[in-house]
């Protein structure tokens, strides 16, 4: 878990403040908004993972002038994911246990930015599933922090907190919202003068359903997440075969992702003669041997990106490698390389196949790539 402060927080000032839970979305920077009016002072706490970033944060801390703490939960996220305790909501979307080790990581950060108790965005009843009441005191029971979770929002609708009973917050000045309309809350975005915000969960990518279903995939295909694998099926057209993944860039911009995602270990396909995609195939078993890992956070440098490829190298694959490169997924990779590429409609076409320096020339006739089109 990596900390960066993007607006550091100054000395405490106020009778109270609170760490709030800041996606960027109008819940919570409303949230902040109840608990400024009444004098609370607001440190925002936002998260980075694979599947979603702090850009909605920092534009919205900035423009309330909010300091701003960035946690990178990478690591955790996975787990989480890959085995959630209260389930999937619509999609690859574990959300009671996403929002209950957000709201246990922020309390680990209140003695460190002098903070009384964390406050979230959370409406009762808004998302069927994960904010109901009893989602809600699940929350509040994952992250260990029995009430010190405020939620300005609907607070009038729960259990007092300690912050309440003690005085450090009106309870009478927050709310008592309720359900799915968000008509009181674009009440308070006029009166507030806030005008720009995202659509609720927009920013998650285990909410877009053609992501979750290439998550599901990989956790079936590989039996668990990692992150260099999440990291290369994020881009262009992915297939999962037997013994691998192959990942097709669409056009140049997703070649370059998709290379950026390529570690040392993974073929690299692309066309010999015309434009075309640039494909990455990671085999199963590179994993299996423990060769994945050890690779881990090495990015493959060789290309440029551009999809085309040259022959400067020597073809000397080692024989292990030729074997590897007779397998179905590589064979099936090339294939669909030249069906995305220019080359479609000739009657024969090259790629080139690389593993690390070493280079070889294959050519397939039309026939063969015609079952892809
Ligand atoms: S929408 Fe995404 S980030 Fe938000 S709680 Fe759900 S899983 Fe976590």
């Amino acid at each position: 878990m990596k900390i960066k402060e993007v607006r550091i927080p100054g000395e405490k000032k106020a009778r109270a403040r609170a760490l709030l839970l800041l996606s960027g979305g109008l819940d919570s920077v409303l949230a902040g908004k109840v608990l400024e009016e009444q004098g609370v002072e607001v440190v925002a706490v936002t998260f980075r993972s694979l599947f979603f970033g702090p850009r909605e944060a920092i534009r919205a801390a900035e423009e309330q002038g909010w300091p701003l703490v960035v946690v990178d939960i990478t690591e955790e996220e996975i787990q989480i994911v890959e085995k959630p305790k209260y389930g999937y909501g619509k999609n690859m979307n574990p959300c009671i246990d996403c929002h209950g080790q957000m709201v246990r990581i922020a309390g680990q950060l209140l003695e460190r930015y002098r903070a009384d108790f964390v406050a979230t965005g959370e409406v009762l009843g808004e998302r069927p599933k994960s904010q109901n009441r009893q989602a809600l005191g699940i929350v509040e029971k994952l992250s260990g922090l029995k009430g010190l979770v405020l939620r300005p929002l609907s607070a009038k609708l729960l259990s007092p907190t300690k912050p309440e009973e003690q005085g450090l917050v009106d309870r009478e000045r927050l709310l008592d919202i309720c359900g799915r309309s968000r008509k009181k809350q674009m009440e308070m975005a006029a009166k507030y003068g806030i005008k720009e915000y995202p659509t609720p969960a927009g920013g998650c990518l285990l909410t877009d359903p053609g992501f979750s279903q290439r998550l599901k995939k990989l956790l079936e295909w590989r039996g668990r997440l990692l992150a260099e694998d999440i990291q290369l099926i994020k881009n262009g057209r992915v297939f999962f075969e037997d013994d691998g993944i192959i990942a097709v860039g669409r056009d140049e911009r997703d070649n370059e992702k998709v290379r950026k995602s390529a570690l040392d270990s993974d073929i690299i396909i692309t066309t010999a003669e015309v434009k075309g995609p640039l494909t990455v195939v990671r085999l199963k078993g590179e994993m299996e041997s423990g060769k994945l890992l050890e690779d881990r956070g090495k990015v493959n440098k060789g290309g440029d990106g551009s999809g085309q490829g040259n022959l400067n190298g020597k073809s000397s694959w080692p024989s292990q490698r030729s074997q590897a490169f007779n397998l179905p997924v590589v064979r099936k990779a090339a294939l669909l390389t030249i069906r995305y590429s220019k080359a479609k409609m000739a009657e024969e076409a090259a790629v080139i196949i690389s593993w690390k320096e070493m280079k070889e020339l294959r050519k397939f006739r039309k026939e063969e790539w015609e079952q892809y089109l």
